[in-house]
Parts: structure tokens; sequence; C-alpha cells
């Protein structure tokens, strides 16, 4: 297990420091300069780690908001079950809980949005890994229970090599690896080998932002960083005047564009910030700040929306719907070479017009439940169960798929133990598939096994299309 966690004897020195002296500050340093060890656990998967050692000592709500900054998981469990924020209650810090509650959030919440992140990953949904990142950027390195990180899942997506530079660039950390060992790049190279990125054989974290990258700043603007935290950022602007701003609020300027003008740029990409033209927005009718996708952010995203059946396409800021339509407005040579470049990754041999037919398609067949019914039964089918007994409660065999009971998405086993939320905001237990409240007796507690519910069938499946709660 020790192979698992990054750079692991060098970090469990600094854990005896922090554990027998109360190292804080240097913990941070040490995090600071080790930024993949930050959710490293003593031992194995149920291990404290530095979060739950800080929590143990009672620390300040900066301290908290330090720790938050280098993508610190609060959400991690100890072998007695205790997440960080527990572990302070059960110290006796009040003041301490207090505050990563005020830093991160309401426990629930957290487990939520991490699942969220980890379940948008998997499905290669990267816009609304970034919305999630922006808004909470302590889950840059969650990993899954297979230890699968958000880089992990975009390697495996294929996705461009200037959207693996920004999730680099926010600091998402190259050294994680999963439960096999493998690391993002081991990803790349056994599904991708001919992707650009492994071309480029500067490491990632020589091409990092760093002092002096000239950089665009969100909502116009340009200059040159002249320093980096975890978090924050400062640039000098080409007037001369120095700005500080949050990390993701800047984006590297790509080499293609360097001579272009600011008012040419119009936005960018909700995906990998490049810079678009401002038509190149997600629905046709999209609301408040300017946002878009660039082509092969915007490729990738309906790729992934197609095959989790999310039709009609809908814009993840706002909402507004993507028609095809809309879509045929914004072809243009680089969008049909992107997506013939791309649709290796994707497994398919459709051309642009016939994916757009196909989604179209696709639209027309979930208006008929029978359809739909089957299409649901053939990808839950798909697999057999969970490939890991499920966390803390430890059952084996249930399905790795389940139906949602609201909404009827289709949902894989993502989670870290056998509560599960769906994407409409339903949740319930995955082993028996009830809800909260229709559990008894304490039941409903993580830690309780209960009966597996089989898998869906045909009746159940029909039942909720036409019981829409
Ligand atoms: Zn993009
Ligand atoms: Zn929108
Ligand atoms: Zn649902
Ligand atoms: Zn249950």
């Amino acid at each position: 297990m020790a192979d698992y966690f990054p750079e692991y004897s060098a970090w469990l020195s600094q854990f005896e420091l922090l554990k027998e002296c109360c190292d804080i500050p240097g913990t941070v340093t040490f995090c600071q300069e080790h930024p993949g060890t930050v959710n490293n656990r003593k031992h194995n998967l149920q291990g404290n780690c530095f979060l739950h050692q800080i929590a143990f000592w009672g620390v300040s709500q900066d301290i908290v908001e330090q720790f938050m900054h280098l993508g610190s998981d609060p959400t991690l469990r100890n072998y007695n079950n205790d997440t960080p924020m527990d572990m302070a209650t059960r110290e006796g810090h009040a003041n301490t809980a207090q505050a990563f509650r005020e830093v991160f959030g309401e426990p629930q919440a957290c487990d939520q949005q991490k699942a969220d992140f980890l379940t948008a990953a998997k499905t290669g949904d990267f816009v609304k890994c970034f919305d999630l990142l922006r808004a909470h950027p302590w889950l840059r390195n969650v990993q899954s229970y297979k230890g699968w990180s958000v880089l992990h899942q975009a390697a495996y997506h294929g996705v461009s090599s200037r959207l693996l530079t920004r999730l680099l660039d926010l600091g998402v950390s190259e050294d994680l690896k999963t439960v096999e060992g493998a690391t993002f790049l081991d990803i790349l190279q056994e599904h991708h080998p001919n992707h650009g990125f492994l071309a480029n054989s500067e490491s990632p974290s020589a091409s990092r932002l760093g002092v002096g990258s000239p950089v665009m700043l969100k909502g116009g603007g340009r200059g040159v960083l002249s320093s980096v935290s975890d978090h924050f950022v400062q640039v000098q602007l080409q007037s001369g005047e120095v700005v500080d701003c949050l990390r993701w609020q800047v984006c590297r300027v790509p080499a293609s564009m360097q001579d272009d003008a600011d008012d040419l740029i119009g936005m960018h990409c909700l995906s990998c910030w490049s810079g678009i033209p401002p038509t190149w927005t997600v629905g046709a009718d999209c609301q408040g700040e300017p946002h878009g996708l660039c082509a092969e952010c915007r490729n990738a995203w309906m790729w992934s929306q197609y095959n989790a059946c999310n039709v009609p396409l809908r814009c993840t800021e706002c909402d507004s719907i993507c028609s095809t339509d809309h879509l045929r407005t914004l072809i243009t040579r680089g969008t049909l070479r992107s997506w013939e470049e791309q649709k290796d990754m994707f497994h398919t041999s459709m051309s642009y017009e016939e994916f757009l037919q196909a989604l179209d398609n696709r639209l027309a067949e979930m208006g008929d439940i029978e359809t739909r019914v089957s299409l649901i039964r053939e990808l839950i089918n798909n697999h057999e169960t969970t490939p890991e007994p499920i966390m803390y409660c430890d059952v084996e065999g249930a399905p790795a798929f389940r139906v949602c009971r609201r909404c009827a998405s289709v949902i894989e086993y993502e989670s870290q133990c056998k509560h599960m939320t769906c994407r409409c905001g339903y949740s319930f237990c995955w082993l028996c598939t009830r809800e909260e409240d229709e559990h008894q007796d304490g039941d409903w507690c993580y830690t309780r096994p209960c009966e597996i519910a089989p898998r869906e069938s045909e009746e159940v499946i029909r039942h909720i299309l036409h019981n829409p709660r």
C-alpha cells in the first residue's frame, strides 16, 4: 500500500513530525513542495491524513483554509470512521470543528461535491468538473475508491493536451496513482498511445505555470505572472499594474494566440479555458456572463452526454438547451478536424454529421418509453458487480450499475460508501436501493450492511419512467 501514496517515506517523516511535535508550518511547506502527498494516509486507506492530525491538535481557521487551498480532502475517514472534523470534535476542539465547517461547508455537502466531481470525471463531463473545481478547489486531488483522479479520467477519455495542461495548471497532482499503481501518463499511454501529450517529452511539471508565464485574465487583459502560490497568483498587467487573483482566473496564452487582440478572443472555454470567439456559446440562448466551449471540449462534452443518454443537451452553466440546429451554426473546419482527431478516442467511426443525426435520433428515442426501457437495460447489463466490496459495510456482489428511482438515470457505483446521490439530487442506498427514511433502526448508517436488491428489471424501469417523481 505504501507504493500507492506518492513519496510515502518522505511524507511519513513529516507526518511523524506533525504528530509528535505539532509541526504545522513545516507540514504546510512540505505540502507546497510535494503537492501530490497532501492526501496521503498512514499505512493504508483507513489511516490518518495530515488533516486528521491537524484536527487532533486543534488549529485556527486560517490554518484549515491553508490546507483547503493545498487540496486537502475533508471527507477522508480513518479506521474509526472519523473525518478530520469528527476528530476535532472528538478531541474537544469545537472551534476547529467549526472552522472546518466555515472553510469546507457541511460534511454531507462535501461528500456530495466529491461524488458529483468523480462521477462527472468518470463520464467524461469535464465541463462540470471545472465548474465544481472553481467552486470547491479542494476537490482537485480527490480520488475514487479505485484511486482514479480527475487527471486519470481525463487521460482515459483522451481529452486534448490543452485540457490536460489546464488541469495541471490548476494544481491537480500528476503523482497520484490508481490502486493498480498507474499514473495518468500510464493511463494515457495504455489507451491513447498516439496522444500528442506523450510526444511532448517535457515533463508536465516543467511546463507548469510559473513566474514569467504570459497569461490571460478572466474578464480580459493580459500580463505576466509575477508570483504563484497554491491558490493565488499575482499578475503584472501590460500597463505595469500588479493584480492579485485566484489561480483558476488566469490561463496561459496559447502560442497560437499570442499575437491576437483580446476582442478576437471574446470569452473563455468553460473547460480548458482557452480563448474562443464570442459566438461559440454552449446553447443558442445562454444567459448570464458570456460562456462557451472550444471545438475540442464541445465535442468531448457532447459525446459524454450522448453516451449517458443526457439528451437534449443542456448547458451546465445556465441550463439552456443546446440543439443540433445551434451546433450546425458552429461547424467550422476546426470543429470537423477536431472531431476527426477525437473520434478514435471516442471509439466511434461516425462522421460529425452522422453524430449530429445520432443525437437527434436519441432525442426521438428517449420520447418513447419502451425504447428507453431497453436502452437502460442494455446500459445496466454491461457490467456485473462492483469490483471491490462497498466500503465501510464491506458488502461484496452489489450491481455496478443502478437506475435512479426518481429520474431513471443510469448511475455507476463511484462512491466511498453505500450512500449514493444521483445528479438529480435523489439519495438512496446502493445496496437495498431504498431511501434513508425507508431504513429502520439505524440501518441507514454507512457501516451497516443491507440486503442487496436485484438489478432493476424491465418492470421496475417501466414503472420509474411512467411515474417520474
Ligand atoms: Zn476547451
Ligand atoms: Zn449556458
Ligand atoms: Zn436521479
Ligand atoms: Zn439500505
